[in-house]
C-alpha cells in the first residue's frame, strides 16, 4: 500500500462570533499546523488542510465530503477557538470516517509578558476542545483523543499510530477474503459469524472449492516455475534434499505458489484461509507459498481461520514501512523452567518470513498429518525484542480483540530436529499471569505476532471498529482483568 496516497483531513472548527480578522488568523494557523503534520516524517499518510468550518452547514458538508472521498481514511479535528458544538451534531451523525480529536494549542507557551485578551480569545483550545469533546461523548461516538503541543515528538508518534489504524480500517472496507475449504472439523475458536463480521468490519469472507484453486495451479507454465525456482535459489539456503533428489517437490511448491498468487490476484483477494483437511488435488499442503504470500502483504489463517487471516492483513497494513514483521502464529509448546518460563511459537509450516532473523533455509520434511506429499517450507529463527500477540475472537454477541505484550527471546539452542520457523517469547507481565488471563479472556491458539506494532495501534483499531479490546501487559493484575471481563459482559449486554 502506498500510504502517501492516503489522506487524513485536518478540520478546524470555529464560529463567526470573532470577526474576519480572527478567522483569518485561525485559518493561517491551521494551515501551518496541517502543513507541519503533512511534512513530519513521523506521520506516514498525507495530512490535508481543509478550510475552517464555522456553521452547521459547513460542518455537515465537510463530513459528507469525507464520507465520499476515496482517499480520506479519517479526520483530525481541532478547535482553535470556541466552536459551539450543537453545530456539530448533524455532521457527526452522518460521519463514517474515524475521528482523531487533536487537543492542542497553536502557541506552546503562554507569552507571559505580552498576553492580553486578544491572545486569550484566539488561543481557546483549552475550552473550545472541551465543548467539542462533550458533544462526541454525549453522542457516544468513538474517537481518539491526543493531547499535547502539535510539534511534540510524542504527539506526532501518537498521531501516526492512529493514522495506521485508520489506514488498516480503510483497507478492510470492501476487502475480500477467500476460504479454501471449511473450518477444521470440530474446532471452536476459529469459527465465527461471517455475516456479523461483514456488518462490523466491512470485509467479506467467501468460499471457493479447493478444486477451483487446483485448476489455476494446474495451468501454471513450466517456464514460470523455472523462474520462481531460480528466485528461491537466490533468496534462500536450499537444503541438500531440495538441490538433489527432491527437486521435483520444490517445483511443485513453486507451482502452488504461482497458482495461489494468480487466484488471489484474479479474485482481488487480500487474504485467504486453507485447511490440511481439504487439499484434494494439491500435492502438498501449501507451506512455502503461504510464507511468501504473507510476506507480500496477504492475510493468512490456517485450518479455515478467516478471522486471523483478516487480522494478519490488517496488521500488515498498519505496519507498512516499519522495520520488522507480522505473521500468523500459534502458541505451540511451553518451557516451564522456573524463572525462565517461555512459549515456543510456530505452526506446522505457515510463519511469515517477514519476522525471520537472517536468511531462511528452504527445506523439505515429512508432515505428520494431512496425508499429502512432504511439504517445502522456510525454516528460521526470530530475533529477540518487544513483540505482541493479537487474537480476534467471536463471543457470540460481539467480537473481542485480545492482545498480549511479550518479550521475544534470542534463541539459545539450535533445535536441529525441529524443521519449522519458530519464535520464543516471554509473555508479560509473567507466564502465569499472562496465560491465565489469556485463557480467561478466551484468546485463541492462533494469533498474529507483531514485532513492530504496539497495543496502542490495536487499541485504536478496536476503537475505530467499535469492538471490545483487552490487553494483557506489564500492568496486568488478574483480579482487575477478571473484573474487566465481568464488566464488559454488562457493557455488551450478555450478563448472566
Ligand atoms: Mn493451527
Amino acid at each position: 500500500m502506498n500510504f502517501k496516497q492516503l489522506e487524513v483531513w485536518f478540520i478546524t472548527g470555529s464560529q463567526h462570533l470573532y470577526g474576519e480578522d480572527t478567522l483569518k488568523k485561525v485559518s493561517e494557523h491551521s494551515q501551518q499546523i496541517a502543513s507541519f503534520l503533512n511534512k513530519a516524517e513521523q506521520i506516514s499518510v498525507s495530512v490535508v488542510f481543509k478550510p475552517t468550518v464555522k456553521t452547521p452547514e459547513e460542518i455537515f458538508s465537510i463530513c459528507q465530503e469525507a464520507n465520499a472521498s476515496k482517499s480520506c481514511v479519517g479526520i483530525i479535528t481541532w478547535m482553535h477557538t470556541f466552536s459551539p458544538a450543537k453545530m456539530w451534531i448533524n455532521g457527526l451523525k452522518i460521519l463514517q470516517k474515524p475521528v482523531l480529536h487533536l487537543h492542542t494549542q497553536f502557541n506552546r507557551d503562554i507569552p507571559w509578558d505580552s498576553i492580553d485578551m486578544d491572545f486569550m480569545n484566539l488561543n481557546q483550545s483549552a475550552h473550545g476542545d472541551r465543548e467539542f469533546g462533550f458533544m462526541m461523548t454525549r453522542m457516544r461516538l468513538n474517537r481518539k483523543v491526543i493531547v499535547g503541543f502539535w510539534q511534540d515528538e510524542k504527539v506526532l508518534k501518537q498521531i501516526d499510530t492512529w493514522v495506521r489504524a485508520a489506514a488498516a480500517w480503510y483497507d478492510w472496507q470492501g476487502a475480500k477474503f477467500v476460504r479454501f475449504g471449511d473450518n477444521m472439523r470440530y474446532v471452536a475458536v476459529t469459527e465465527g459469524d461471517k455475516v456479523e463480521a461483514e456488518l462490523q468490519f466491512g470485509y467479506s469472507v467467501n468460499y471457493h472449492a479447493i478444486g477451483d484453486l487446483v485448476k489455476v495451479v494446474n495451468e501454471v507454465s513450466d517456464k514460470s516455475i523455472d523462474t520462481l525456482v531460480k528466485e528461491y535459489e537466490e533468496q534462500y539456503k536450499l537444503s541438500d534434499a531440495l538441490k538433489n533428489g527432491q527437486r521435483q517437490s520444490l517445483r511443485e511448491a513453486a507451482k502452488i505458489e504461482l497458482g495461489l498468487r494468480a487466484f488471489l490476484e484474479q479474485g482481488n483477494f487480500k487474504g485467504f484461509a486453507d485447511t490440511f483437511e481439504d487439499l484434494h488435488g494439491l500435492v502438498q499442503l501449501p507451506g512455502l507459498a503461504v510464507q511468501r504470500l504473507m510476506k507480500d502483504g496477504y492475510g493468512f489463517g490456517a485450518e479455515g481461520d478467516w478471522k486471523t487471516a483478516a487480522l494478519v492483513r490488517a496488521m500488515k497494513v498498519m505496519a507498512t514501512g516499519l522495520e520488522g514483521g507480522n505473521s500468523f502464529m500459534e502458541d505451540y509448546t511451553y518451557h516451564f523452567e522456573p524463572g525462565n518460563e517461555m512459549v515456543l511459537g510456530a505452526h506446522m509450516l505457515e510463519i511469515c518470513e517477514s519476522i525471520a532473523d537472517g536468511k531462511p533455509s528452504c527445506e523439505i520434511h515429512p508432515l505428520g498429518i494431512g496425508g499429502k506429499a512432504d511439504p517445502v517450507r522456510l525454516v528460521f529463527n526470530v530475533a529477540g525484542g518487544p513483540a505482541l500477540n493479537a487474537s480476534l475472537i467471536d463471543m457470540g454477541n460481539r467480537f473481542r480483540l485480545l492482545v498480549n505484550e511479550v518479550e521475544a527471546v534470542k534463541p539459545q539452542h539450535d533445535l536441529p530436529k525441529l524443521p519449522v520457523a519458530r519464535v520464543l517469547w516471554k509473555p508479560l507481565p509473567d507466564m502465569q499471569t499472562a496465560c491465565t488471563a489469556w485463557i480467561l479472556g478466551g484468546g485463541a491458539h492462533h494469533t498474529v505476532y507483531s514485532q513492530n506494532l504496539t497495543s496502542e495501534h490495536l487499541a485504536d483499531f478496536a476503537e475505530i471498529a467499535g469492538i471490545e479490546f483487552l490487553v494483557i501487559g506489564k500492568e496486568t493484575k488478574l483480579h482487575q482483568f477478571k473484573n474487566e471481563l465481568r464488566w464488559n459482559e454488562v457493557v455488551y449486554g450478555n450478563c448472566k
